[in-house]
């Protein structure tokens, strides 16, 4: 058994009636809520903040003018309170960068970085619209479970990711159907359904999901948007993380067989929430329909094995300035 196992997840009474009461100190004062959100909730302890330090760093949006919705209160089997699964949009609406983090609980890294990268989020606002879904996996994260229902990767047993998007994606054989009739989890019903609803008037056109890999000793980086491992974005990517002091794995097949260019992996076909924001073409409703058809999308991942989390933390937040930076200066 992993630790996280034995890690109780201590009651945070009224989450949402706390977080609501911070939106609406943030939008009358525009400053950092000063209330205790998630005081006395126990995180997972290996040096990843504690999740009421997250969603207070997250927060800071709201004084700048950004919108807070709840996507989901998230209370799998196991867990004793609901905690939020929150998305904060910039004021201004369009062709938007949707930043991902923290669909796996046990990849601390991206949730800590995008934390620590609020100021660079914030300008990257103020140039184009931006959508954050920094902790999509919250009790994940206190407890270090990879999934809603199990703690780590097992054949026996079905992990439920909260980014599962197979009961939206086209069945290879039957394009007309869906790989699966239903969503395999609540948490990943309302999360796809949020990001096809806000794609109306946000849609990604650039969309960057951090992950990490526990598994292996070099990172890499998947591409699924129009460019694959030819993306401009991608190569910038593997650069920053090398840099960083990451190794890279920049040829050979990941430990799922792919093909590695560069420290990049092409397209592929894995029923994430990656591959339904690439996706032309999704079902709903039984019917063939557009789908978010972003551009570029990113899939960042560090081997945790390999590398202290502060050292990981530092690398996602190097990709986080280096990437904010570039997509504020860019005109498209
Ligand atoms: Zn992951």
């Amino acid at each position: 058994m992993r630790p996280g196992h034995a890690i109780a997840v201590r009651a945070w009474p009224h989450a949402t009636a706390f977080i609501w009461l911070a939106l609406s100190i943030g939008q009358a004062a525009a400053a950092e809520p000063a209330l205790p959100l998630g005081a006395g909730t126990a995180t997972f302890a290996d040096g990843r903040a504690p999740i009421d330090t997250l969603y207070r760093a997250y927060l800071q949006l709201l004084g700048v003018g950004w919108k807070l919705e709840i996507v989901a209160e998230s209370k799998p089997a196991g867990t004793d309170h609901a905690l939020p699964i929150i998305a904060l949009r910039s004021p201004q609406s369009g062709p938007a960068v949707w930043i991902l983090a923290g669909i796996h609980g046990e990849e601390p890294a991206g949730p800590n970085a995008i934390a620590a990268a609020i100021e660079d989020i914030a300008k990257l606002g103020e140039k184009r619209p931006v959508v954050l879904m920094p902790l999509l996996n919250p009790q994940g994260y206190a407890r270090n479970w990879r999934y809603l229902n199990v703690a780590t990767y097992t054949k026996e047993i079905d992990g439920q990711s909260v980014g599962d998007s197979s009961h939206l994606l086209p069945d290879a054989e039957e394009p007309g159907r869906a790989r699966a009739d239903s969503a395999s989890s609540a948490e990943a019903a309302a999360i796809t359904r949020f990001v096809l609803d806000l794609s109306a008037g946000y849609p990604p056109v650039y969309s960057l999901d951090h992950h990490e890999d526990n598994l292996i000793d070099e990172g890499y980086v998947y591409s699924q948007g129009t460019q694959g491992a030819g993306d401009p974005l991608a190569i910038e990517a593997v650069a920053v993380l090398r840099a960083s002091g990451v190794p890279i794995k920049m040829g050979g097949k990941t430990r799922f067989g792919e093909d590695i260019s560069g420290g990049i992996i092409g397209p592929v076909v894995d029923s994430s929430i990656d591959e339904l924001m690439s996706s032309r073409e999704i079902v709903l409703d039984g019917r063939l329909r557009p789908g978010p058809a972003a551009k570029t999308v990113l899939v960042f991942e560090t081997p945790a094995a390999a590398l202290t989390l502060e050292k990981r933390v530092a690398a996602h937040l190097a990709l986080i300035r280096r990437l904010t930076g570039l997509l504020a200066a860019a005109s498209e």
